[in-house]
């Protein structure tokens, strides 16, 4: 009987179980939606939730000060035109009872809440192989009998309990933010003590000490709070979402975050303080989470410095706030870039310190020893107390999906066994060996880095609509791969090296948690990003995923849906999306002018000591050169670099950023060489250029600040090609002196036959028809094998050390790997670099692509042994403070 046909509500007499296609756990925000696709879509669904009415979050959280911190306007719902019509929000930041009245009247609207079993938990889930079916128990009622489950249960619905001993001795009152009775509680007159300075506590501290007749914080880790500055919903805001609703919305689920705000693109140290504060005091006023986080500077949530300028801001901000030095200086977060821990939005938190009826204990200085009837007793001081709010927040993102005990997949398999060393999902949306079972927000997921309204909708409606196809197709199980789920962790890894979250212990990595295997739940790489994944994953044929139905054959098209680097992947999509001609129909000339556009507006380098230009004596004319010095006086070893461009294009400027990011992070100053180029000057000119130049350069090195002795060469794709060459014209012809070659994806070979040059023949921006067309423009087939182009076939023993670069999606990459493996067997010291994820211009891109920041750390590591000085390098960035950082040692946080 299909699915379809199995009536909603419907019990099975015999067995008293409810039978239906789906069950959903959790009639919040998510449960609501799905309820209402899964009706359109004609699949019968009941919806299970421990909460006595719809809501999730916004039943349960009813303490005072209890808010949403994105706006109102953008913590929607957004999937019917009307409905948005249909309902106008009364402030910038609603009140939770005004959410509550949202969701019931979401629940009307759409007739849902007779889908909904409420006062009902689901206690247990187990897979049925046979029937392909969950069965779930419940503590309340019939069990279910489902082909899809999907836990819709929150990342934040599982409140923490507290850690400290005593609690059942206390004689007052006990209450928890995240289950305050829904009568509300009197505080008048009453000593309350709250416990933690999250979110929520931040919310409800100035309304409980405005009633309290005196009011302790107890303060484990002090967290960013910035002024909501609540009112009606901002103008600007408002004028933007009126003029075309549609487009606004559609922004946002483009954006990063869920809410539609632009990418910012200058970076921090191209501004002045003065404009940085500009910035900073706009963003104060704005009292926009999202604009605040995002807003700054681009550099702001990925470069330690960048974002240390503004944790210092805010923590001026403080010192103004609060008038006691000492609480002050409590209240200031050090531990944690900002933004790397849920920052949290205020009305009158810092201020609420000036009371007389407020004290904040630093629990770093003084932690609870217990609870006892009275009171709450520190290190230093007993607290008498009548009532104690707990606000310690929540076992985020798997709480609550753990709770469900066992959850049981294929063969007998234990979510949490699955489990034991941390979540691991595809998408965040599904579990190998769990067929048919779902989480909406799950780890993995954008979830709590997002408006949470924008990830929900996507993830329903890509998962609504993967039911409903399956179920036309035939299909009755759909579970994800091994391979699908692992490249989805190792994709999660790579975004997390992105940001600065990695660097905070937080509930983000369930520090909070005592116990809890740590590491980031939330998928960093961008809910517009997220979106064209899922999208992806269905376009390319349920890409990771297997389905099978009994009378249809199993389909399976394994693989990984991102192999990429999140920010390589961004690259390339925006050159996809700009629908460029292919470089080789431009004509030399036009494709010189069109990369001199191109580089105009990239990032230009952040600022090196001295730049300076000169021109040197080549074998027929002068040939140009720019030098790059770094800030610390001189005299440094001297690198003669040549810059990439096939022969073709660029000069000695066009690797500017490269160069400069290699300056300040060697210490050693580089001499970029404008060699003559192709068509004019075909092969073996710029050869000869390099080798020529790089003998007048060593043999200059003094004049030019540099130290004299041996040089070292280095260059990125057809100037490592010249580097090479010049390396082994140095052997033979009686110098220079080279000390270390630096070979970023060089062209070695003029052979097109391996397979990196089929695998990433296009789509990775240097196409082979682009080297095609270089090789073609520089180099007669008759020339083709000689050394001078083709190092490969030359003799490679006796050659400098060398550290090779070379990048997973390149046409170049096994001719790099050929010649390193070549001068290794010669017993050259030799270094390689294979950087998984990345593309041919993956280092060249920098302050773009941050992902290639470490290994130009290695590459400045390696010349700096080559020049046989210590390896020490200047980091200048977030890796610079590694897994070391402050945020990887503090305790776990309160909330
Ligand atoms: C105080 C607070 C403020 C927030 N503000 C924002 C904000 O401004 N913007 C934002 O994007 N996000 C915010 N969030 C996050 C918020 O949780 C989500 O925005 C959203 O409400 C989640 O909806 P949901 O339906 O996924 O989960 P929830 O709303 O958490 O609903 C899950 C439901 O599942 C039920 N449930 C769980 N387990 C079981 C079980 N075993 N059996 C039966 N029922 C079960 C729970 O009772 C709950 O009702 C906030 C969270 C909190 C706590």
């Amino acid at each position: 009987m299909p699915d379809a046909m199995v009536a909603a509500r419907a019990s099975d007499k015999a067995h008293g179980t409810q039978q239906v296609d789906v069950a959903v756990v959790g009639a919040g925000f998510a449960g609501l939606y799905l309820l209402h696709r899964l009706s359109k879509a004609g699949l019968t669904a009941v919806a299970l939730d421990e909460a006595g009415d719809v809501g999730g979050t916004w039943y349960w959280n009813r303490y005072p000060g209890a808010r949403c911190d994105i706006q109102t306007i953008d913590y929607s719902y957004t999937f019917d035109p009307e409905l948005d019509q249909a309902w106008t929000w009364s402030e910038k930041y609603a009140t939770q009872p005004e959410i509550l009245r949202y969701l019931g009247f979401v629940a009307d609207r759409y007739d849902l809440r007779r889908d909904i079993r409420f006062k009902t938990k689901v206690t247990e889930a187990r897979w049925d192989d046979a029937a392909e079916r969950w069965q779930l128990t419940t503590n309340n009622g019939a069990p279910v009998s489902c082909r899809h489950y999907i836990m819709a249960t929150g990342c934040l619905s599982a409140p923490k309990p507290p850690e400290i001993d005593g609690v059942k001795d206390f004689e007052g009152k006990v209450y928890f933010t995240g289950r305050w009775p829904h009568d509300g509680v009197n505080l008048a007159g009453k000593r309350v003590a709250v416990i933690g300075t999250g979110s929520s506590a931040i919310q409800s501290i100035p309304l409980i000490a405005e009633q309290a007749a005196h009011l302790t914080v107890f303060q484990r880790t002090p967290n960013f709070a910035l002024p909501a500055g609540n009112g009606p919903a901002p103008e600007d805001r408002k004028t933007f979402f009126e003029s075309d609703r549609a487009a606004y919305r559609e922004q946002a689920r483009q954006s990063m975050t869920g809410v539609p705000y632009p990418q910012q693109t200058v970076v921090s140290w191209q501004l002045s303080d003065t404009e940085r504060r500009e910035r900073f005091e706009r963003a104060w006023a704005a009292g926009d989470l999202v604009h605040i986080l995002t807003q700054l500077w681009a550099d702001q949530g990925v470069d330690f410095d960048g974002n240390a300028l503004i944790g210092e801001l805010i923590r001026e901000k403080i010192g103004a706030a609060v008038k006691d030095p000492e609480t002050a200086a409590a209240l200031m977060p050090h531990d944690h870039p900002f933004g790397a821990k849920r920052p949290c939005l205020d009305t009158n938190y810092y201020a609420t310190y000036n009371r007389p009826n407020v004290t904040l204990v630093n629990l770093r200085q003084e932690p609870i020893k217990a609870i006892t009837a009275g009171g709450i007793t520190t290190g230093k001081r007993h607290v008498d107390v009548d009532v104690i709010v707990f606000a310690t927040g929540f076992d985020a993102m798997t709480g609550a999906i753990r709770a469900v005990h066992p959850i049981t997949g294929r063969g007998g398999k234990s979510l949490t066994d699955v489990w034991a060393q941390g979540p691991q999902t595809y998408l965040g949306l599904t579990v190998e060996g769990f067929p048919n079972f779902f989480m909406i927000t799950g780890p993995g997921s954008p979830s709590v880095l997002s408006n949470m309204a924008v990830s929900i909708e996507q993830h329903v409606d890509w998962v609504v609509d993967r039911l409903a196809a399956l179920r036309d197709a035939g299909f009755t199980t759909i579970e994800p791969t091994e391979t699908a789920q692992t490249g989805w962790g190792r994709h999660m890894a790579d975004c997390s090296m992105v940001t600065l979250h990695r660097l905070a212990n937080t509930w983000y990595t369930g520090a909070n948690v005592p116990g809890k295997v740590q590491g980031l739940m939330p998928y960093t790489g961008g809910v517009g990003p997220y979106r064209s994944i899922c999208d992806e994953v269905t376009s390319r044929g349920m890409l990771g995923f297997k389905l099978t139905g009994p009378e249809i054959a199993a389909q399976c098209n394994d693989g990984e849906v991102v192999r990429l680097q999140p920010d390589v992947r961004l690259v390339l999509n925006l050159l996809a999306s700009l629908n460029l001609p292919p470089i080789e129909s431009m004509g030399a000339q036009g494709a010189c002018a069109f990369v001199n556009e191109f580089n105009k507006g990239r990032p230009a380098g952040r600022p090196i000591g001295e730049i300076a230009d000169g021109t040197l004596p080549g074998t027929d004319g002068p040939l140009p050169y720019r030098v790059y010095k770094p800030a610390a006086p001189g005299p440094h070893p001297v690198v003669v670099y040549f810059h990439g461009g096939g022969w073709v294009l660029g000069d000695e400027q066009s690797d500017e950023p490269f160069c400069r990011d290699m300056v300040r992070r060697t210490g050693m100053m580089f001499v970029s060489v404008g060699y003559r180029h192709a068509p004019e000057h075909r092969f073996p000119t710029a050869a000869e250029d390099g080798y020529a130049a790089t003998r007048w350069i060593a043999e200059h090195a003094t004049e030019l600040g540099g130290k004299p002795g041996p040089v070292l060469v280095a260059g990125w794709s057809a100037g490592g090609n010249i580097a090479a060459v010049t390396c082994q014209l140095a052997r033979d012809r009686g110098g220079p002196a080279i000390a270390g070659q630096l070979l970023v994806c060089p062209v070695t070979d003029c052979s097109f036959d391996r397979p990196s040059y089929n695998d990433n023949a296009t789509g990775y921006f240097l196409t082979r028809s682009l080297m095609y067309w270089f090789w073609d423009l520089y180099c007669s087939p008759a020339d083709r094998t000689d050394p001078r182009v083709s190092p490969l076939r030359g003799k490679v023993a006796g050659l400098p050390p060398a550290f090779v670069v070379t990048c997973e999606f390149d046409p170049l990459r096994d001719e790099g790997i050929a010649y390193a493996e070549a001068m290794a067997a010669e017993g050259v010291p030799v270094e390689q670099l294979k950087a998984g994820g990345h593309f041919h211009s993956s280092f060249a891109m920098v302050d773009v692509v941050i992902t290639g920041a470490p290994g130009r750390v290695q590459m400045a590591q390696a010349l700096r042994r080559f020049a046989g000085l210590p390896p020490e390098v200047s980091l200048g960035d977030e890796h610079s403070h590694g897994h070391a950082s402050p945020g990887h040692r503090i305790a776990a946080a309160a909330s």
